[in-house]
């Protein structure tokens, strides 16, 4: 991916394209594999301010080029949507380990379709699992 995708996919989203929200995406799409919070962001761009920061994701979370992800953890997490340049992709499974405190995307397990009783229409789903991560399953006092 050049520097003109990631103009593009913002573009595409419907977002209006400035060099702060570029530089965030990017570095949100190229650091971060699996679920990350307003702090892992902060640390990894000590540059930008956090209310600058704060509102980008919930313009990306808006736009569906991220997911947000409540995690038990008490602080909002974000993953970029593995089909962000296509299309929202309707989620999928995370696993948070009770461990190491991580939380692991399973972009090709999505989440499973629950049968809702008539009259409630669902919109958006999450679905966490809780757990321990491989390393921690291994060695469980490592963090
Ligand atoms: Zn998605
Ligand atoms: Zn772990
Ligand atoms: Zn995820």
């Amino acid at each position: 991916m050049t520097l003109n995708d990631d103009e593009k996919t913002l573009q595409q989203a419907g977002i209006r394209v400035t060099a702060v929200r570029l530089l965030i995406w990017r570095e949100v799409r190229q650091r971060f594999t699996d679920a990350f919070s307003l702090a892992d962001l902060e640390q990894a761009l000590p540059t930008v301010d956090r209310s600058t920061l704060f509102r980008t994701l919930t313009l990306l979370v808006e736009a569906h080029l991220l997911h947000d992800i409540d995690d038990g953890s008490g602080s909002q997490k974000y993953c970029v949507c593995p089909m962000a340049d296509t299309r929202h992709c309707g989620g999928h499974v995370h696993v948070t380990c009770t461990n190491c405190h991580r939380t692991f995307c399973l972009t090709d397990v999505p989440i499973p379709e629950v049968p809702l009783p008539a009259g409630f229409r669902p919109l958006e789903a999450e679905y966490v699992v809780k757990g321990l991560c491989p390393l921690c399953d291994r060695h469980p006092l490592s963090r």
